[in-house]
């Protein structure tokens, strides 16, 4: 038993709670007691704001290698696709581990504790399986592990160039040949399915309308049905993929994936930027996830897609670093609110205890740890810590210091991370590895 006593802790409600003693056994919280004014004997002390631990419920980790490599001349989303294809094409099983290994550690500095990585780049060059062909998948839960990450692997299946175009250069890489294909051999993970707890779930992802046609989504939304998986989809990043979908198959991405099934699954949309009142509703019914990704999608010049709507409508809400231009879940919180204030002239939209959530419980939730993301009995115990004593928390007032950390803090500013139970980051710094130097042989290595 470890005894954890917090100077201040957020336990859900609109306000963190001060003098809160938090008793963790076998990688479980056992108990919460609000109201401790100083640390009991024995206890750990933990100065600042503890949060329980976030979850990025959208990655691919390989593009952490493109940040600021894409920032120069104009172009628009699918110019820097094809700048993202071409280190896709780069990636061995080595210099992937390195990569991703080092990108979840950065990922733990900013107090996230599970990674939802939207896995394609499946095979080796020209599209030739590995001997193992799930090797790729099984370097990016290792890479969590050591990390000291959970992982849900969300296996993407991947079809097509665009909507009747072949494959294409780097999109080799990340086709099966078929959704039954891609079946059998994301079955071959095994036992690291829902269910297991060695840290790691399998989950399923069509990696969108436009590389997947509809009778192939079908089979994959079975799939992850009948398995109980989350599954995961990019949808309406781009209005050019509207268009595409409705021209070719009459209906929006929304439509053709509840026509497959999609969303009678545990649904997660990525980005759900460009929807239609019909696409909102169907997602609100389903009460599906909305996973948005701010700091991408501003990035990439995707649009603002306007989350209130969607949770009015009874989505839930998750949030992703996705091509990592930054990895911040705090940005990305404060964008979810801060864009819409600039899209619709109005502020508070979302309030910080709902975007908090959506970074630590609606994450663990749609990526399938539903008893995580919660300071309470019986959830994993992930805390993370927050200081107040950097230049820009500094002065916070502990009646709005949710409002402070997610409108304030930056990834800096967590000192202490404690995921199931472990510490993984100590001192600000990650205990087991050298994050900015693992991080500058990585990329180097694929980009260089
Ligand atoms: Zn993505």
């Amino acid at each position: 038993m470890t005894t954890y006593w917090c100077e201040l802790a957020w336990l859900g409600g609109r306000r963190a709670e001060t003098g809160v003693m938090i008793e963790v056994e076998d990688g479980l919280i056992a108990a919460v007691t609000e109201g401790v004014s100083a640390p009991p004997a024995g206890a750990a002390r933990l100065d600042g704001v503890t949060i329980p631990g976030l979850a990025n419920a959208h990655s691919h980790a390989f593009q952490r290698a493109l940040r600021g490599r894409t920032q120069q001349g104009s172009g628009s989303f699918w110019t820097w696709r094809e700048q993202m294809y071409s280190a896709a094409e780069r990636l061995d099983p080595d210099s992937y581990l390195a990569l991703a290994r080092a990108t979840y550690a950065e990922m733990a500095l900013v107090g996230v504790t599970c990674v939802g990585e939207f896995h394609y780049v499946h095979h080796g060059p020209g599209g030739t399986p590995y001997d193992d062909p799930n090797e790729l998948g099984r370097v990016l839960i290792a890479a969590a592990g050591e990390a000291g990450l959970r992982i849900t692997l969300l296996d993407a299946c991947y079809l097509h160039g665009g909507i009747g175009e072949p494959l294409a250069g780097a999109q080799e890489r990340f086709s099966d040949g078929s959704a039954d294909t891609w079946a059998e051999r994301v079955d071959q993970l095994g036992g690291a399915g829902s269910g297991s707890d060695d840290g790691v779930r399998i989950g399923a992802a069509i990696h969108s309308m436009r590389a997947v046609d509809p009778e192939s989504a079908a089979v994959v939304a079975r799939w992850a049905r009948e398995g109980g998986r989350p599954l995961h989809a990019h949808v309406s990043e781009q209005p050019a993929e509207n268009q595409a979908c409705l021209d070719a198959y009459g209906g929006t991405p929304t439509a053709l994936l509840d026509d497959a099934g999609a969303l009678a699954a545990a649904f997660s949309a990525v980005h759900a930027t460009h929807l239609d009142d019909a696409d909102v509703r169907l997602l609100g019914e389903a009460a599906a996830c909305c996973c948005v990704c701010p700091t991408t999608e501003r990035d990439l010049a995707d649009g603002i897609g306007g989350m209130r709507r969607l949770v009015d409508a009874g989505a839930s809400l998750s949030l992703g670093s996705d091509s990592h231009a930054v990895i911040d879940l705090f940005e990305e919180a404060r964008a979810v609110e801060l864009d819409e204030r600039l899209a619709t002239g109005e502020r508070g939209r979302h309030s910080a205890a709902e975007l908090l959530r959506a970074a630590a419980e609606g994450g663990h939730a749609c990526l399938g740890w539903p008893d995580a993301g919660r300071i309470e009995a019986g959830a994993r115990a992930d805390l993370v810590t927050v200081s107040l004593d950097s230049v820009r928390l500094a002065g916070t007032d502990p009646e709005t210091a949710v409002e402070s950390v997610v409108f304030a803090a930056a990834a800096p500013d967590v000192r202490s991370v404690i995921v199931d139970g472990r510490e993984v980051v100590s001192g600000g710094r990650h205990v087991s590895i050298d994050v900015p130097r693992e991080l500058d042989q990585a990329v180097r290595q694929v980009m260089l």
